[in-house]
């Protein structure tokens, strides 16, 4: 259940091995946080828990074959849109050096520094539009039966099978993932929660300049490569609201055009907000939770990078293969649990 980035890969990776998979959401596929992302694969970012570096690296190794693989089913493009980032930040990592100011200048030529330090990092980056476009395409050309407008209201256990109940049919199934993201407190009783991220995007008046992803604490700039900039994002616990509030949208642009001025000159296109999973620890939930229920969720801001390691994860705890990575810091069991269905 649930037809995001995380529910479609796994639903991918399971087709792959040749199980018969069905897919249900409550809305429409990938219609939800995995959509509204920036769509960083931002598996070097420091700001990250340490403890998501083996998923992280892993993701990034499976990549390329996830979109290969994607766009063959599909007949869709996913392109790689930027493959650098520069990252900003009151030191600089001792893995890197720091750029000295032509490098700098070279990179994202007007930058302001604002006295942080800079550094580059090789990190690609995607757009999530173009996933939302391919992957429900080629999870159903892969032989998945996709099924939108399905909410799954209850998940029962009995004997050999899963009961599963939509708002007008039951189903049985060998075995259920739970991958529905922010909502996915409501039948495993996890602890995970929405955090609200708003974004806006921007187009560049003239030749588009931004080539990279720029990136400082407060914010980032993500290029799509014709002059359109994604700019995010706020993190806020605001429940499941998704509106947006202009205050929030007019922080984003000033913060997003002390660090790059030409923001101020570019016309404003669109702005909106998702819903991260969000765990107590910000690291996923990838784990088993009963004999034939699995649970993927809690990636919060890094859903899209990490959707390959965790498809790949799910399929080798079902089908009983040695794991790629170990999972240990992702085990529901570090919760107290209020309820697993
Ligand atoms: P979702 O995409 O939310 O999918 C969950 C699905 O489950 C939904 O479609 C929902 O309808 C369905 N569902 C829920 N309940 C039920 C039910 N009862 N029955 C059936 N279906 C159900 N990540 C990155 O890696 N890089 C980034 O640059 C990045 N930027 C981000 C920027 C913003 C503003 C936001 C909001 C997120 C960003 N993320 C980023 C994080 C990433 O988007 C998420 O971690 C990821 O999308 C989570 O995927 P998911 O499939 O778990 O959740």
């Amino acid at each position: 259940m649930g037809g995001g980035i995380i529910g479609l890969s796994a639903a991918l990776e399971l087709a792959a091995a040749g199980l018969q998979v069905t897919l249900f959401d409550r809305g429409r596929a990938m219609g939800e946080a995995s959509s509204a992302a920036a769509g960083m694969l931002a598996a070097g970012d420091p700001d990250n828990a340490v403890g998501l570096r083996a998923l992280a690296d892993l993701s990034r190794r499976l990549y390329p074959g996830f979109l290969a693989d994607v766009e063959r089913l599909s007949g869709e493009r996913v392109p790689i849109r930027t493959t650098w980032a520069i990252q900003g930040g009151p030191e600089v990592p001792e893995s890197s050096s720091e750029l000295g100011a032509g490098e700098l200048e070279a990179a994202a030529p007007g930058v302001t520094t604002g006295g942080l330090h800079f550094f580059s990092l090789e990190e690609k980056s995607l757009d999530p539009r173009d996933l939302a476009r391919a992957l429900p395409k080629a999870v159903r050309a892969s032989g998945v039966t996709l099924i939108e407008d399905a909410e799954v209201t209850a998940v029962v256990e009995r004997g050999s099978g899963v009961e599963i109940e939509t708002r007008s049919e039951r189903w049985t199934a060998e075995r259920l993932i739970h991958a529905s993201g922010a909502w996915a407190a409501k039948l495993t009783g996890l602890p995970v929660v929405p955090r609200k991220g708003q974004m806006v995007l921007v187009e560049e008046i003239g030749v588009p300049r931004l080539k990279v992803v720029l990136r400082t604490p407060e914010i980032y700039l993500v290029p799509r490569g014709d002059g359109r900039i994604v700019i995010g994002a706020t993190v806020e616990d605001a429940g499941f609201d998704k509106q947006v509030s202009e205050a929030a949208i007019g922080r984003l642009l000033d913060q997003a055009a002390a660090v790059w001025p030409p923001v101020r000159e570019a016309r404003r296109v669109e702005s909106w907000a998702g819903l991260r999973p969000g765990s107590p620890d910000e690291l996923p939930v990838i784990d088993a939770c009963g004999e034939r229920c699995w649970v993927a969720t809690g990636h919060f801001r890094n859903g899209i990078l990490l959707a390959p390691g965790t498809a790949r994860l799910l399929r080798e705890m079902i089908l009983g293969e040695t794991l790629s990575v170990d999972v240990a810091g992702f085990r529901c069991g570090r919760f107290a649990l209020s309820a697993v269905s």
